[in-house]
């Protein structure tokens, strides 16, 4: 059994009550807590040493990277992050000089976003580092943005540039949130997901919340350098199209707007967000599926994706 088909278990039996708008399925938890015309979105997220990060990664980013994982959730949804609290598993014995770096990762990276560190708890752990973030944030009601929006003929974006994240990029990216916000803000955004597990299994996600299938032209696919430098040649390593399809990690925001607004979004955004890419891959279609038109014509895309129990 591989991790999405135990949370597939386990969902319908999770209690719940009269305040949940969006319960597990979408980047954060949707709830109605009497904010005046807004929802409170709720995050949980965990980085374990061996996992998300080695143990000679620098502390400063492995701090960052805890806390930037939940905020790209929060953009995902369109919001603005509010409060953490940090619950921090250690063996013993532990290097408190390692911990205060972290730290300086982590609260540096949520003053730059507003963010309060709320307070947190301590444990141990043997063996491996384990560091849980739990997050709240806003959004207004009008602009929250779920993964189940999407309607066939829209045209399907993706911000930045995919692939090869693990050579150093998911150490130290930055959320998306001022785009996430801006794109709220300004245009009729149907459906929006944060990229963590890869553009193709992060698209399943949105399909499968929204309906419907999509196609992707494959020469549109805005593949990083990080992934064009990977050694070729092995017969295992990927191409580096395949990489920025199926790598995790890249944290970029991929959404989906009506056709007819994805001139004009292509025009506002390289003036609001000149330094970063944005990309036109493709759109939704009313048949189930992944497809990727390439020089062969169209062919159906197999189920790629990172999976953490696989
Ligand atoms: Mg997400």
């Amino acid at each position: 059994m591989n991790e999405l088909e135990l949370i597939a278990r386990l969902a319908p039996g999770l209690a719940t009550n009269a305040s949940v708008v969006v319960a597990a399925g979408d980047d954060c938890a949707v709830l109605e807590l009497g904010l005046p015309d807004r929802w409170l979105l709720f995050k949980t997220d965990a980085v374990v040493e061996g996992i998300h990060f080695t143990p000679e990664a620098p502390p400063r980013c492995v701090g960052h990277k805890a806390l930037a994982r939940c905020l790209s959730d929060v953009a995902a949804m369109g919001g603005i992050p509010n409060s953490a609290l940090i619950t921090l598993a250690l063996p013993r014995p532990f290097d408190p000089l390692w911990v205060e770096k972290m730290y300086e990762g982590l609260n540096a990276t949520a003053r730059r976003h507003g963010v309060a560190i709320a307070g947190g708890e301590t444990t141990t752990n043997p063996e491996r580092i384990l560091i849980s973030i739990a997050l709240i944030g806003t959004v207004e009601k009008a602009r929250c943005l779920l993964r189940s929006g999407a309607k066939a003929g829209d045209a399907l974006f993706v911000t930045g540039e995919l692939g090869g994240s693990l050579a150093g990029k998911h150490l130290e990216f930055e959320p998306r949130l001022a785009e996430a916000r801006w794109l709220a803000g300004h245009f009729a955004i149907h459906a929006m997901i944060d990229l963590s597990d890869g553009l193709a299994g992060d698209l399943r996600h949105l399909l499968k919340a929204s309906g419907g299938g999509a196609e992707l032209l494959a020469r549109a696919i805005p593949v990083s350098r990080a992934a064009r430098r990977r050694p070729q040649g092995e017969p295992s390593a990927k191409s580096p199209l395949l990489a920025a399809l199926s790598d995790g990690e890249d944290f970029e925001l991929l959404f989906t707007l009506p056709a007819s607004e994805a001139v004009p979004l292509a025009d506002a955004w390289r003036k609001r967000f000149p330094e970063v890419r944005l990309s036109c891959i493709g759109k939704i279609t009313a048949q189930p599926g992944l497809r990727l038109r390439d020089k062969k014509g169209l062919q159906p895309l197999p189920e790629h994706g990172y999976v953490h129990f696989a």
